[in-house]
């Protein structure tokens, strides 16, 4: 499969960055089907699970997850499962439609089974119903999924100080700061409302991941606008006049989130003239 890697860094030129200089990590130019981490996460689970011939998986009915293990599915040759949060709706919207294109066979939980996804009793049922499958969580995020991101800081060249995401299950962040070198640090933006447990979230991806946790990093919780795939007319305003400016459409979900967050932190002055910060752009 052709991806194109590394992914390319540009400088942002923006009149409101009174002296610090943001770059942006464009791994939505990845792959059109894998949405940047998506891929990073993908990479080490398609791997694993060549040796069951399947994966199942569990996302939301716009998940970009469901549609990158969808299409990996389709790509590698492996069954896919997806089970899918809350209730068919027919017809299926664009990313359930083109995951059954794929091949995906979904199934539907009520919001109580799903909320069970990750406990033991309720995973030790699903072989005798799906057959024998490599399991890869919400999001892609467990210890292969956190260790395929460390290739997004292998990669940069340019110096930084800052390195940024959007912070949905935290698997990205938790990856990229494990792999910082010494006096760099990551800094977050939860997308989610209540975002608080991602601080524990992140910590045990880091361990699960790599055996420890790392000090480095720190999650902005401020910047949901709303909640997840909520926004305000804020967000919207940000996001149409970003795209005037830079020619680049954000992704409304995430990356919208962290860049108007990110603008907000450099408008009150968080950061020192001269401070040099990356921003990856996961899809
Ligand atoms: C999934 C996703 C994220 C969030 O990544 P996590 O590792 O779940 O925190 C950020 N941006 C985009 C575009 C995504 O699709």
């Amino acid at each position: 499969m052709q991806v194109r890697l590394p992914s390319p860094v540009t400088e942002l030129g923006d009149d409101r960055l009174g002296g610090v200089r943001v770059f942006l990590k464009r791994d939505d130019l990845i792959h059109p089907d894998f949405p940047g981490n998506k891929w990073r996460k993908l990479k080490g689970n398609i791997d694993a699970a060549r040796e069951h011939g399947a994966m199942l998986t569990f996302g939301g009915a716009y998940s970009n997850h469901i549609r990158a293990v969808a299409a990996a599915g389709a790509r590698f040759g492996l069954r896919t499962i997806g089970l899918i949060r809350g209730e068919e709706h027919l017809p299926l919207n664009e990313t359930l439609a083109y995951a059954t294109g794929c091949g995906m066979e979904l199934h539907y939980l009520d919001r109580t089974t799903y909320r069970s996804r990750n406990e033991p009793d309720f995973l030790a049922r699903l072989p005798e119903r799906f057959g024998e499958f490599h399991l890869v969580p919400e999001g892609g995020s467990n210890a292969l999924g956190v260790r395929g991101c460390t290739a997004i800081v292998e990669e940069i060249e340019e110096p930084y100080d800052v390195l940024c995401c959007a912070c949905g299950t935290g698997g990205t962040l938790a990856g990229m700061a494990y792999a910082l070198s010494a006096g760099r640090r990551a800094l977050g933006f939860s997308v989610l409302k209540g975002g608080r447990f991602l601080y524990d979230d992140v910590a045990s991806l880091q361990r699960a991941a790599f055996g420890h946790r790392t000090d480095n990093w720190s999650i902005e919780l401020g910047y949901h606008f709303g909640g997840y795939a909520k926004r305000t007319n804020a967000l919207t305003d940000f996001a149409d006049d970003f795209e005037v400016r830079h020619g680049l459409r954000l992704d409304r979900v995430y990356e919208a989130k962290m860049l108007a967050g990110l603008f907000d932190l450099i408008r009150q002055r968080r950061f020192a003239p001269g401070t040099r910060i990356v921003a990856v752009i996961a899809g």
